[in-house]
């Protein structure tokens, strides 16, 4: 599923905003969307502007990536700092079987906009 603001509004200034916001661990909530179909297949949710999106972020240090379990503090990998993890097996997980590996270097560019 894709989350997508207007496309005629949709500008550097809002994609920025949006890395900030769509975190993993945020809880979001969305005020009015409209959904369709594309003739690609996948269900698009689309709203008119970034005021409509409602996020929770007090969640956003405290569940592990991999299984969802809370706990206070988490250990974060060591490469992207960004994916938490509240085990050596569920790190394991991710890189080996969830492409972590493959997405890590580009979570930190990510983490180096926040
Ligand atoms: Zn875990
Ligand atoms: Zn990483």
């Amino acid at each position: 599923m894709i989350i997508l603001p207007y496309s005629s509004r949709f500008d550097k200034d809002d994609l920025l905003k949006m890395m900030k916001r769509f975190r993993p661990n945020v809880k979001i909530s969305i005020a009015s969307p409209y959904t369709w179909m594309t003739e690609f297949g996948p269900m698009l949710i689309a709203v008119d502007g970034l005021e409509h999106v409602k996020c929770d972020d007090s969640m956003i240090d405290k569940l592990c990536h991999v299984c969802g379990k809370e706990a206070k503090t988490l250990p974060a990998c060591s490469g992207c700092k960004m994916a938490l993890y509240c085990s050596k097996e569920c790190q394991k997980i991710d890189w080996n079987e969830l492409n972590h590996e493959g997405i890590c270097k580009h979570l930190k560019m990510y983490a180096n906009l926040l």
